[in-house]
């Protein structure tokens, strides 16, 4: 066995969704909405099924989806991307960061990275031969400072792993954050990858930017989105890659030899999903800000600290002061005594970790939600 697979725990994510099955408890700790999902992309993709989208697509994508990719991103973020040469269909986001990863380091290639990490990252770069670098993220800000990057940085550094929005701190990387990262990679050499599932998951009227967009990151940034999260069908693992082309030879060649393809029905129902108008992601966006705003209230009125969430379906609440220990003992007590998943944020630490923050899901019905706060009233 490989050691960086041999020891590694069990992901959070999944741990504490078999805690909350095994214990009736109302499940807001790993991210997906409750919410079947849009109806008639659903019926599109039972639709393709039955009418024959059943063997092996092309290796990038369907070319359907492919033009449909590009199309979403020239509307959406002004990107021009070719869908023949710079666009590429995964199975989900998760296939793509490691596919990119696999293909960018060398072993002994620095990586920088960012705390609070995404579970698969640090894993995914050492089985990889990376030598992380990580950069510790602060509550409440959690911004990226020129002093960090510059310790961070050096003349190995190979790839920068940046999650804009970040899961779980529901924070969004503005301007200024994104110029700094740019410069330091054009300056080290470095290429982005840039892992933007949550990227039309924003509230408040904010705006995500993407790292590709800059001046001088065309070349060097590798874009990775999700139709998971674009339309609350997590469960479906349709994700994207954007590059350009010298890049994107190198990383579908890694597709070629991971998953090859992605089921053909479910790439013929986001091609369909992602003409959508303006509206559904102003509604999606409106919908869940709401979900975020009641379940925020409900804390707040339990005299909770709740955490400005920017985006995601999260918001972390500050749980120093209501005396149940540190996040990990709180959650397991959530649950087991209380019947509500959270996740601690101290399993997105490596190096440097915070353990007074717990993530909760506000991706559910009102009715959940109320539920879960009536649970959480222990907390007053
Ligand atoms: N990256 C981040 C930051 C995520 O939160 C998630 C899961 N929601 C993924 C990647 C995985 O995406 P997918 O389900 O498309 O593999
Ligand atoms: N992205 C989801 C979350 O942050 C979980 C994904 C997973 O279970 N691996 O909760």
């Amino acid at each position: 066995m490989n050691p960086v697979f041999a020891d590694l725990p069990t992901s959070v994510f999944e741990v504490m969704s078999r805690l909350a099955r095994e214990t009736g408890a109302i499940n807001l700790g790993q991210g997906f909405p409750d919410d079947p999902g849009p109806a008639d992309i659903r019926a599109r993709g039972a639709e393709a099924l039955r009418d024959g989208f059943n063997q092996y697509p092309p290796m990038m994508g369907l070319p359907a989806l492919r033009r449909a990719i590009a199309a979403h991103y020239a509307h959406h973020q002004g990107l021009i991307l070719d869908p023949e040469t710079e666009v590429m269909v995964t199975s989900g986001a998760t296939e793509a960061l490691a596919g990119a990863l696999l293909a960018l380091i060398e072993p002994g290639d620095e990586v920088v990275l960012f705390e609070p990490l995404y579970d698969a990252y640090l894993p995914l770069v050492r089985r990889a031969g990376g030598v992380p670098r990580i950069v510790t993220l602060r509550p409440p800000a959690f911004r990226l400072d020129a002093e960090a990057l510059a310790e961070a940085f050096s003349a190995r550094t190979r790839v920068v792993l940046l999650n804009n929005p970040l899961n779980p701190s529901a924070t969004l990387f503005g301007a200024e954050d994104l110029a700094l990262l740019a410069g330091f990679c054009q300056r080290f050499d470095a290429v982005a990858v840039c892992d933007e599932v949550w990227e039309h998951v924003v509230f408040d009227g904010r705006h995500h930017q993407s790292l590709i967009a800059l001046p001088g990151m065309r070349e060097r940034t590798v874009k990775i989105g999700s139709a998971g999260k674009i339309f609350s069908l997590t469960g479906w693992k349709v994700g994207f890659v954007m590059a350009e082309a010298r890049l994107m030879r190198g990383l579908a060649k890694a597709h070629q030899y991971l998953t090859f393809t992605t089921p053909p029905n479910l790439q013929e129902a986001v091609a369909y999903g992602l003409a959508r108008e303006d509206a559904y992601f102003t509604g999606m966006r409106r919908d869940f800000a709401r979900a975020r705003d009641r379940l925020a209230a409900g804390l707040g009125a339990l005299g909770v600290t709740v955490l400005p969430s920017q985006a995601t379906y999260f918001l972390n609440i500050d749980i120093a002061d209501l005396g149940w220990g540190d996040d990990v003992a709180f959650c397991e007590a959530l649950v087991r005594r209380h019947g509500v998943a959270a996740i601690p944020v101290s399993a997105f630490y490596a190096a440097s970790p915070v353990r007074n923050l717990v993530r909760l899901c506000f991706a559910k019905a009102d009715a959940t939600l109320d539920t879960a706060l009536e649970r959480m009233s222990v907390l007053a």
